[in-house]
């Protein structure tokens, strides 16, 4: 007889790189195939080079990629590897992935494209952007898209994929239905976004399927110490503290018009409704907003706006210009530090960390520089030292102006509580174990060990 088994290879105790079997007979899904984020003890400190032709079985070795049968090429498995290649597999596999961070999707490429790869039409819409400006994920295959609310099956398991929030463009969770019961996976979401409602309508289409099991991301749990155990009660309200999404660009509107000389901010650009909130600040502000090349293709994109300029550095105006960015040019107008310089406080300037030197060029007498939500995030990331480094060389005054795309330990706790699983998962969490269901009961789960669901139960096997 067939029973549902759900597997755990990564993503228990980090912040992502959650990566889960569920298995039903010959069907199997597995979702989301993300990479660690883990700056401190990454392996590829940029001087290990990548190789690119062995990239699967680099990144098996280094235990970046789990394991797991039936998913990878032939040709890319070590010689006498134990593992079955996608191509003898005998059950019928694919891969969800909820959204477009690294630790969700960053693995992605490396799947046999014989296995189909599922992520919303909007995921979608934006990784063909991502690709198109040289960010892609390692290697090349094609991507199949699922529409909000509408089910899809894989072999006898239906997937339902049901809108979120979360600081990139096209999150979802994932409702999954076998003939044992139904699991609901979060991917990762938060209630301070510039769509709240769309946590309210996510809570009330899951409690309307109906459910046996959350599988829930719990990034923001911190220790006792930091976090006592009286704050983590359930609340929606929010925090007086809190910056939201939508509180952004007025703040930064703010600080830009108390600012004499120029204003460089530094995004992460998966982001959407931060590109929507920088252009709006420059609106606020009365300055002209300009965009790396490679975020102004995602607004023009995503969001339909022109209202901006692109900064063309000497850099760029030396090399040899991709195709996207001739077209790009032809349909904005770029401007050249040289021009800005002229009048620094009518301006906005993108600045991403790769591109500190740029700061170089640029008069940054009197300015600010508004960190909001760029890499690097913070001091555990080796190459924040680095940019309060240029920073510093340069006197430009760093603000910090952004908000996180997770939800915070009470509002996680209000979605658990309003989803009231028999069973909660947390994981994607340093502190998994402090996220505690209202009714039904927590399983932390370990590798290793296969769950058995039946009956609206999870057990060990
Ligand atoms: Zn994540
Ligand atoms: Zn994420």
């Amino acid at each position: 007889m067939n029973h549902t088994t759900l597997t755990f290879h990564g993503g228990l105790r980090t912040i992502g790189g959650t990566i889960i079997s569920l298995q039903y007979g010959d069907s199997r899904i597995i979702f989301d195939f993300g990479l660690v984020y883990s700056p401190q003890n990454h392996i590829f400190d940029g001087q290990i080079k990548l190789r690119k032709s062995s990239v699967v079985r680099d990144y098996l070795k280094l235990g970046l990629i789990p394991s797991i049968d039936g998913v990878y090429s032939k040709e890319d498995l070590p010689d006498h590897s134990t593992l079955i290649s996608a191509d003898t597999y005998p059950g019928n596999t694919a891969i969800l992935i909820s959204h477009l961070h690294l630790d969700h999707m960053g693995a992605m490429g490396m799947i046999d494209p014989s296995v189909p790869v599922y992520m919303t039409e909007d995921s979608l819409s934006l990784y063909q952007t991502l690709d198109e400006i040289g960010e892609g994920v390692q290697r090349n295959r094609s991507y199949q898209s699922c529409k909000y609310n509408q089910p899809f099956t894989v072999g006898e398991i239906s997937i339902t994929p049901i809108q979120v929030d979360h600081d990139v463009l096209g999150a979802c969770a994932f409702h999954i239905q076998t003939p044992d019961g139904a699991i609901l996976y979060t991917g990762d979401l938060r209630m301070h976004g510039a769509h709240p409602e769309r946590i309210q309508s996510f809570i009330q289409k899951a409690n309307e399927i109906g459910f046996d099991a959350v599988i829930m991301e719990g990034t923001t749990l911190s220790s006792e110490e930091e976090l006592a155990e009286e704050t983590l009660v359930s609340n929606k309200a929010l925090p007086e503290d809190l910056v939201t999404e939508t509180m952004i660009p007025s703040k930064m509107a703010e600080v830009l018009k108390a600012t004499n000389g120029i204003g460089i901010f530094n995004i992460y650009h998966r982001n959407i409704d931060r590109i929507r909130g920088i252009l709006q600040a420059g609106v606020e502000s009365g300055r002209k907003v300009v965009l790396e090349a490679e975020t102004a293709q995602i607004a023009l994109n995503h969001l339909g706006a022109q209202n901006f300029l692109v900064f063309q550095s000497e850099e760029i105006r030396q090399a040899p210009v991709p195709k996207w960015q001739t077209r790009l040019f032809n349909k904005v107008s770029t401007i050249s530090y040289k021009q800005i310089n002229q009048h620094p406080d009518q301006y906005f300037v993108q600045n991403s960390y790769d591109r500190s030197l740029e700061l170089f060029d640029l008069n940054v007498e009197n300015g600010i520089y508004l960190h909001s939500n760029g890499v690097p995030l913070g001091s555990f990331d080796p190459a924040f030292q680095n940019l309060e480094r240029v920073l510093q060389l340069i006197g430009l005054e760093r603000v910090l102006i952004g908000t996180g795309g997770h939800a915070i330990p009470q509002h996680l706790k209000y979605i658990v509580d309003e989803l009231d699983p028999a069973t909660l998962i947390p994981l994607h969490s340093f502190y998994p174990e402090r996220l505690k269901p209202k009714n039904g009961v927590q399983l932390l789960p370990q590798y290793g060990k296969t769950y058995l669901l039946s009956e609206g139960k999870i057990t060990e096997q």
